[in-house]
């Protein structure tokens, strides 16, 4: 048995007033090993109850989720300063994610059996089965507390392994109720799903102890995590930032195109990894988009948490973020950029106004870096290849989108951008879909969630070849004789001298 792990607690301050607005327990970095080893004795047995029985604990949770939402909602409204519409969708990410992996799992890892087709191999049957890695730690960033971190914990769950989660310290409040209460009313074993509050040094001691890491957050910190991880040669998935562009062509729906890009670049405040961040439009539909985008974001409601439909965009979340939006915004305008809407933080709290800016270029930070705040800026372009050019001159490559009433033509240009999914006519919609392989290109992420690799990243593939017709000894055994050898290399020159 582990030692006990001492009851040390941590307030969670709301980012709009710096109020305290609730308390959890947190982990001593050197208790992480204990956790782990609660989390190994707790696997085996997760693992046999199989996947039916698992499916049926996590239905109950999403029961004990719907139950609770209101309490919920105003937790993750509380810690994050989302707006209602922001936290209720975390909630029904999580609500659905749970339906898909409890129908799919099974399916998803489901062993293979085939009879080998190699000549020297006749008569044997190869199996390909999956077993679940071990204790897998969920590292999780503040933008998304539920929906990057419980959605990354469900499938390695539903694959049988046991979870150790560990909230940004910015906002652990939610997803502790979840592990705490909701795992244990939905009849999950102590243990199988556990929470390690504090801070990164959290996460380090995480990644120092259990068998995969799934991580997202920055690049630098998922970088830390892959070194470390390669240090102890475990799996890293790696979600990091993104710095998404959108394609505005002379024939899209323009009406469709500046209401997405408004929604995408603004929901969440900006603070969404597969954010739009850069818009690049055709010349000669350029102005009218610019008004149909500005009179769209002049119309947004800014605030802080209220009632469902009162308020659009909520305050920044992470600590320090407001200043990273203004430098970015402040740099821009020094440098030429021309402020159509918005351009500056907020009275008071930790608020930044939705911004957008025009004349733009490509050296400054906020067209190269994560900005995550709700600033749009757009760039004017001749064509589509230049839009192309520019939107691929990037160190991320998360997402990426493409407006125009020619799919073809859309479906041709997502192939040319350099990024893990790519939308023709949308944007971010991608990530509602389960079965659509999600991850980063370039810095924006090694690995990826969702579809089939969404979970079987979370086994070890193992490979049984069973003997069943054999000879007593293979031609090719020892002793090595001459005619033997004279008819493989004759078998050789038959099968494979041919070429072409
Ligand atoms: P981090 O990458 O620092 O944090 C992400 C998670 O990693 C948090 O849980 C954090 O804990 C934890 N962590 C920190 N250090 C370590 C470590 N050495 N080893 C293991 N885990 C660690 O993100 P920030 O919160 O600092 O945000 C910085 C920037 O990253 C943002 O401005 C934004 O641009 C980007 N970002 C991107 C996100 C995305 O969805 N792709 C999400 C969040 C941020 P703790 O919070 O307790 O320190």
């Amino acid at each position: 048995m582990g030692k006990d792990i001492p009851n040390a607690r941590m307030p969670v301050y709301n980012p709009v007033n710096g109020v305290v607005v609730g308390w959890v327990p947190t982990t001593d970095p050197s208790d992480v090993g204990d956790l782990v080893e609660r989390a190994r004795r707790a696997q085996s047995q997760w693992q046999l109850s199989g996947f039916r029985s698992r499916a049926k604990a996590l239905r109950e949770l999403r029961k004990w989720i719907v139950d609770n939402r209101a309490r919920l909602i105003a937790a993750v409204c509380a810690e994050g300063g989302k707006t209602y519409e922001d936290a209720l969708l975390e909630i029904l990410y999580v609500c659905k994610a749970i339906g898909f992996w409890a129908g799919h799992a099974e399916g998803y890892l489901r062993e293979e059996r085939q009879w080998s087709r190699e000549l020297l191999l006749a008569g044997r049957r190869v199996v390909s089965r999956y077993e679940p890695r071990g204790v897998v730690g969920v590292i999780a960033p503040w933008n998304y507390p539920l929906v990057l971190g419980l959605g990354d914990a469900l499938p390695a769950l539903m694959a049988g392994n046991a979870v150790i989660l560990k909230p940004s310290e910015v906002t652990p409040l939610a997803s502790t109720m979840i592990v705490e209460e909701g795992m244990a009313a939905a009849g999950v074993p102590t243990g199988v799903c556990q929470v390690a509050n504090g801070s990164g040094d959290v996460g380090q001691a995480l990644v120092d102890n259990v068998d995969m890491i799934q991580f997202t957050g920055s690049t630098e910190t998922g970088r830390a995590v892959a070194v470390r991880a390669a240090q102890r040669l475990i799996p890293a998935s790696l979600e990091m930032g993104g710095n998404d562009a959108m394609i505005v062509l002379a024939d899209a729906d323009l009406e469709r195109a500046a209401n997405v890009a408004v929604y995408a670049g603004m929901c969440n405040a900006g603070q969404t990894c597969m954010s739009v961040e850069r818009i690049y439009v055709e010349e000669s539909v350029y102005a009218a988009f610019l008004e149909l985008v500005e009179a769209r974001v002049k119309d947004l409601r800014v605030g802080g948490p209220g009632a469902a439909g009162t308020v659009d965009i909520g305050s920044l979340t992470g600590p320090g973020q407001v200043d990273i939006v203004e430098r970015h915004v402040q740099e821009a305008v020094q440098d030429g950029a021309r402020v159509l809407v918005g351009g500056h933080r907020g009275k008071d709290g930790n608020f930044f106004q939705p911004t957008l800016l025009a004349d733009v270029d490509h050296t400054m930070a906020l067209m190269r870096e994560e900005t995550f705040g709700p600033v749009l800026p757009i760039v004017k372009v001749r064509n589509a290849d230049e839009a192309i050019t520019l939107a691929n001159d990037s160190d991320f490559g998360l997402n990426s989108s493409v407006f125009t009433r020619d799919v073809n033509q859309g479906e041709f240009i997502a192939r040319r951008l350099e990024a893990g999914s790519s939308v023709v006519n949308d944007a971010c919609a991608n990530f509602l879909d389960a079965r659509a392989p999600f991850g980063g290109w370039k810095q924006s992420g090694l690995g990826g969630r969702n579809g089939v690799e969404g979970i079987r990243k979370y086994c070890r593939q193992q490979t049984i070849l069973v003997t069943r017709f054999a000879m007593k000894r293979e031609a090719y055994m020892f002793p090595y004789r001459r005619r033997t050898t004279y008819l493989m290399e004759r078998l050789l020159a038959l099968f494979f001298g041919r070429g072409g």
